[in-house]
């Protein structure tokens, strides 16, 4: 599940959603560039719901298609198997 910082104090937003660790950085360095190193009011870290566009996104889509190749490949040797 990817995460984006969002500052409501100066309504920015981190552009690319990314990991909690990125939300966190982006944060931090949110904080030092607009802030001067103190943590706004308003600024929040959220979840983004997984859609099609996202980099978890991809990834989960590309792990299901492996899981799908390995699945099928241990039926075609189950098959040969009984075959013989
Ligand atoms: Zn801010």
């Amino acid at each position: 599940m990817p995460y984006r910082y969002r500052c409501h104090d100066c309504r920015a937003e981190q552009p690319e959603a990314g990991d909690r660790a990125e939300a966190e950085a982006f944060r931090d360095r949110h904080r030092q560039w607009a802030h001067g190193g103190l943590a706004p009011d308003n600024e929040q870290i959220e979840r983004v719901p997984a859609g099609g566009r996202d980099h978890d996104g991809r990834y989960v889509s590309s792990s299901a298609a492996l899981l799908l190749l390995a699945v099928l490949a241990v039926v075609s040797l189950g098959a040969r198997a009984l075959g013989h």
